[in-house]
């Protein structure tokens, strides 16, 4: 069975959940007291996809502003990003943006680009704030709807995740996977486009 080694990397704020669902995807846990993520780190893990074994090298990177200058090291070759933001936090949505304007200026032409929407464990928590007010319930819609617009836009893959639950997160790896142009040199006539552009965009909403 053929091996392929396949680059991915994690961008978002920090505090988002990165590391965690990393971790969730490579050792199958959740650690509430996390460490903080320096600089970058580095860890794969080796799954079966149709013929193929799919080995992820991840770079999970830190999320603060000073690390922005090195990410450009992480995104060249890759050819998965994961951008990841909190639902519970609009803020993060933004600086998701500003991630997807850095691929498509600098990044792999044809990156499979993954946004996950983490903490999808606290729709309750959102849910309560809602009941009690009414501008969280505003905030928490508008990301909501914002995040499945704009990665329709982008063609982008969009999952909502819990590192914490263990939601979509092996999903999340699985459609990278499918999107993933083929070896084949005779691919399939089925049309998986592979660019950026002609992604068709897939939402799962097991989560919520
Ligand atoms: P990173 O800075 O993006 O790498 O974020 P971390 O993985 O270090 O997580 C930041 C904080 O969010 C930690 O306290 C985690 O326990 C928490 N966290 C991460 N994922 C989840 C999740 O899915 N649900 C909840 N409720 N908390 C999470
Ligand atoms: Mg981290």
């Amino acid at each position: 069975m053929a091996l392929r080694e396949l680059k991915v990397c994690l961008l978002g704020d920090t505090g988002v959940g990165k590391s965690s669902i990393v971790w969730r995807f490579v050792e199958d846990s959740f650690d509430p007291n996390i460490n903080p993520t320096i600089g970058a780190s580095f860890m794969t893990k080796t799954v079966q996809y149709q013929n193929e074994l799919h080995k992820f090298l991840i770079w999970d990177t830190a999320g603060q502003e000073r690390f922005r200058a090195l990410a450009p090291m992480y995104y060249r070759g890759s050819a998965a990003a994961i951008i990841v933001y909190d639902i519970t936090k609009e803020e993060t949505f933004s600086t998701l943006k500003n991630w997807v304007k850095e691929l498509r200026q600098h990044g792999p032409p044809n990156i499979v680009v993954a946004i996950a929407g983490n903490k999808c464990d606290l729709n309750d928590v959102s849910f309560t704030r809602r009941l009690s007010y009414s501008h969280c319930q505003k905030t928490w819609e508008v990301m909501e709807k914002d995040a499945k617009d704009y990665a329709d836009s982008i063609h982008a893959i969009f999952v909502e995740t819990s590192a914490k639950n263990a939601i979509n997160i092996n999903e999340l790896f699985i459609e990278i996977s499918r999107r993933i142009p083929s070896t084949d040199t005779n691919p399939p006539s089925s049309g998986k486009g592979f660019k950026l552009r002609r992604q068709p965009s897939v939402t799962k909403r097991s989560c919520c």
